[in-house]
């Protein structure tokens, strides 16, 4: 029911009526909703307009300047595993990206019972994931928050990379912004001199394949401080079930050197990952 999160019957621009609450960020809050003309749903995130008299002040939301950096990265991305932006409205309180709507949910309600999938569903969602940053590196663009809940399914069970709002567009120089989630984060953004954002976006891509077939963190401790000790120290172990190949292409990927670290193109030619594809599903 949309209660109180969503007051019956808004509809925007006399076009997009608002439903259900789908999910939320730190920012914003993601709706579903009808698009009264073409009769599609679409996803629409809310963030509280910053523009706003009054409202929206520095603590309550984001800045507008971060909101423009969200949509100037979504508008130059069109990629199969990325979510599209369809447009962007403005009301007095409000700011709302149209989306695509990511219909299937997070990636991890596909987890069994012990919280894993096999080494191949891995693989098939790994692919999706890497093909979606191969095509952002290669844009010069960045995400920044690799993890789970950014990680969407679409109605027929296609990943949608979601969330940009941390995204960084290349500028050659390196950056300083401490940002992504803790259990994700690289190491070297820890160390504080400058970081490469590929190579970090790298990082946390190992850190979900790993959860994804481990079913739980390479990296954890109850204490912070010790998880970034094991994170900067780039230790952990695979469970007994992973293969060769996997563990080799995770040595790889969460090489606490990020001058050593293997970047996209690196990790599409590796032999876990090339494993029983054909031509036509590496080439998307
Ligand atoms: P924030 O920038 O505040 O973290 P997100 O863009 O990550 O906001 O959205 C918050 C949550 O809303 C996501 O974790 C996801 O569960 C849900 N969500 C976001 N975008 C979509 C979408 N296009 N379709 C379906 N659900 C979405
Ligand atoms: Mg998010």
């Amino acid at each position: 029911a949309p209660g109180e999160e969503s007051p019956a019957a808004t509809v925007l621009l006399g076009r997009y009526e608002l439903g259900d609450l789908l999910g939320r960020g730190a920012s914003a809050k993601v709706y579903r909703a009808r698009d009264l003309l073409t009769g599609r749903s679409v996803a629409v995130k809310s963030f509280p307009n910053p523009r706003a008299a009054g409202g929206g002040g520095a603590e309550e939301g984001r800045r507008p300047v971060a909101i423009e950096r969200e949509a100037a990265i979504l508008r130059h991305l069109r990629h199969r595993h990325v979510v599209r932006l369809h447009e962007i409205l403005a009301t007095r309180k409000k700011v709302h990206f149209i989306l695509d709507l990511a219909a299937g949910g997070e990636l991890f309600s596909l987890v069994d019972a012990s919280g894993r999938m096999t080494e191949d569903l891995a693989r098939h969602y790994f692919r999706q994931l890497i093909s979606a940053v191969r095509y952002c590196h290669a844009r010069g663009v960045f995400h920044r928050d690799i993890k789970p809940e950014n990680l969407l399914l679409d109605e027929a069970g296609e990943l949608k990379v979601a969330d940009f709002g941390l995204g960084a567009v290349a500028d050659g120089n390196l950056r300083h912004t401490l940002c992504g989630t803790p259990a994700y984060v690289a190491p070297e953004i820890l160390s504080r001199k400058g970081y490469d954002p590929a190579k970090v976006d790298i990082w946390s891509c190992g850190v979900v394949l790993f959860v994804l077939a481990a079913g739980y963190l390479p990296f954890n401790d109850a204490s912070l401080v010790n998880m970034y000790r094991k994170i900067y120290a780039g230790k952990f172990r695979c469970p007994s079930w992973f293969s060769p190949a996997l563990r080799d292409l995770l040595r790889r990927v969460l090489d606490p050197n990020p001058d050593a670290r293997i970047d996209a193109d690196g990790i599409a030619g590796h032999p876990w990952f090339c494993h029983g594809a054909g031509d036509e599903e590496l080439a998307r």
